[in-house]
């Protein structure tokens, strides 16, 4: 079986990648499992950019065919930050929480039909032949006014999903991902990756 590395350490996104992978015929290894603990600067300017990076260089390290992602929230009333700032929103040091902190701050007083927000995940695949692909998901949404819900992680107790009233963090995984951003992309690759076999 061809092996299939998810460059990423984070054991959730690699869950989800094995599952929708699940029916085709790869070998899905993390960077653990291949020894592999290089960081990848993201200094791309979209979050396609970023991924594709990741991808293409761990590639050229391992071999072998090699999955990315990169994702964040866009918040329109911000001209789209913290967008692929996201994980660094806040600075070094900030925790999820802060991070959702200063979001609420920063829309203090924006009422709710100004609070539109998006999840994007961008997803990259790259090939040992130099082959490549990005494709890339929303998942459309608003900055609640407080936090709710325990669930998920990141900016999900803000993250308000007009069609189900409730917060991602008030929704269970099995919503999530069905519809999150990730999910959608993660679909879009695995229809997209059968050409390239
Ligand atoms: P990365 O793609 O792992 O670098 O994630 C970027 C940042 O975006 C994360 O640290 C989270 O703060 C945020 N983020 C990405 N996806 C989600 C999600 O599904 N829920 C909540 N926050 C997310």
């Amino acid at each position: 079986m061809e092996k299939l590395v998810v460059a990423t350490k984070n054991k959730g996104k690699i869950a989800e990648i094995k599952k929708v992978l699940q029916t085709m015929p790869f070998e899905v290894l993390s960077m653990g499992d291949i020894g592999i603990t290089v960081d990848i600067v993201e200094d791309g300017k979209t979050f396609e950019e970023n991924s594709l990076k990741k991808a293409v260089e761990i590639c050229s390290i391992c071999k072998t065919i090699v999955i990315a992602d990169d994702s964040g929230i866009e918040v329109d009333y911000l001209d789209g930050a913290p967008g692929i700032y996201s994980a660094r929103f806040g600075g070094p040091e900030a925790t999820d929480g802060d991070r959702n902190e200063k979001l609420l701050h920063m829309l203090k007083e924006v009422p709710f039909e100004k609070r539109t927000a998006r999840f994007v995940c961008a997803i990259a695949v790259a090939f040992p032949d130099g082959r490549s692909f990005v494709v890339r998901d929303n998942c459309e949404g608003f900055v609640d006014f407080k936090c709710k819900g325990d669930n998920g992680f990141g900016y999900d107790p803000l993250f308000y999903v007009r069609e189900y009233d409730k917060t991602m963090a008030e929704l269970s995984m099995d919503i999530k991902n069905k519809i999150s951003h990730r999910a959608k992309a993660l679909e879009k690759m695995a229809d997209k990756i059968k050409d390239y076999l």
